[in-house]
């Protein structure tokens, strides 16, 4: 978008700079316009996860609640809805981690996969005593919206399960890509990329885990395939570019790569130690969700436990690369590009 000086001035000086809009005169809030960011004003949301179905983008996002003296403190997954991208429903919450009888706390990123009508929620949980540290559940309903619940009675992903991390939440932020031939693979880790084919059933892994080396990968990857090509977003720290974690992506000519490293998609989140990347294609057009932290709620500032989940255009190359992300105010409530080029 194009400011003239005088516009940034008075923007700053309003002390509205993430709510001035193209035309550079602040709008009262930053969520005037329908698909500004951040799309959620009402409660702080994280680690984005996007899903088509039936004429309907479905958003499950982590509520964090953390207080002033929390790191984190998120205690269930919501879901939002919406069928043009720019206003949203908000459906509450579809689940929480002590809905798995074998988990204690912690709702960290989750996504939400369709097979066959019924819809499957991998999340991140604590477990219990049994097996202490990070794992993953999954649970199943017949509705988008929830409830859903427990599909197996134990963890998909133990961290026992996973023993080349020295820590013990190293199986977090699972994500699942199912291929055009129905294949279904989980992909998951914090410093570790682990990965194993899913049989049909969507709740049973069917064949080893295995790991994948994309440096500087950190967490939170997702998956998607466009023309053919298949690209693996994840957080990563490339620390001559900040300590705060960015967008990095790799692409591969099939689920099995060979993945090509592509260098960042974008930079750090505002205020925000983590981001976590979530694509989709709805009605033609590509979308990009991540979270800041640059959000104060009823007083209360954004933090590394107090985030807040904003959406960008996403745009493929001719080339099978992507164009670098930047991360706007203005987010959606703008047309999209008609054509690819920047
Ligand atoms: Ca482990």
């Amino acid at each position: 978008m194009s400011f003239t000086r005088s516009s940034w001035i008075s923007c700053i000086a309003a002390g509205l700079l993430t709510a001035c809009t193209s035309q550079g005169m602040p709008e009262s809030s930053s969520h005037g316009l329908p698909g500004s960011n951040p799309l959620f004003s009402e409660v702080f949301t994280a680690d984005p996860a996007p899903m088509v179905h039936d004429g309907r983008v479905y958003l499950y996002v982590g509520h964090d609640e953390a207080g002033t003296d929390q790191m984190f403190n998120i205690t269930e997954w919501l879901v939002f809805s919406s069928d043009d991208m720019r206003h949203w429903t908000a459906h509450g919450p579809v689940m929480k981690p002590t809905d798995f009888a074998w988990a204690s706390r912690d709702a960290w990123a989750s996504e939400v996969e369709e097979k066959d009508g019924r819809f499957y929620l991998y999340a991140t949980v604590e477990h219990d005593s049994t097996d202490p540290g990070k794992a993953i559940g999954v649970a199943v309903s017949d509705s988008p919206t929830g409830p859903f619940v427990d599909a197996r009675g134990s963890a998909l992903i133990r961290n026992s399960m996973t023993k080349m991390a020295a820590h013990s939440w190293d199986d977090i932020d699972p994500t699942v890509f199912q291929d055009d031939d129905g294949t279904a693979w989980l992909y998951w880790g914090n410093q570790i990329l682990y990965y194993a084919k899913l049989a049909p059933n969507m709740i049973e892994l069917d064949g080893p885990i295995q790991t994948l080396d994309l440096a500087p990968y950190e967490e939170g990857p997702w998956i998607h395939k466009h023309d053919g090509t298949y690209y693996l977003m994840y957080a990563a720290i490339d620390r001559s570019v900040s300590d705060n974690e960015q967008i990095h992506y790799a692409t591969a000519p099939s689920i099995t790569g060979p993945w090509t490293l592509r260098g960042m998609l974008t930079g750090p989140g505002e205020n925000s130690f983590t981001i976590h990347p979530g694509t989709v294609e709805f009605e033609g057009q590509w979308y990009f969700f991540y979270h800041d932290a640059s959000q104060s709620i009823d007083g209360l500032e954004g933090a590394i436990g107090r985030r807040s989940v904003r959406v960008e255009y996403l745009y493929h190359n001719a080339d099978g690369t992507l164009q670098m992300v930047a991360q706007t105010p203005e987010g959606i409530s703008i047309p999209p590009r008609l054509s690819s080029n920047p």
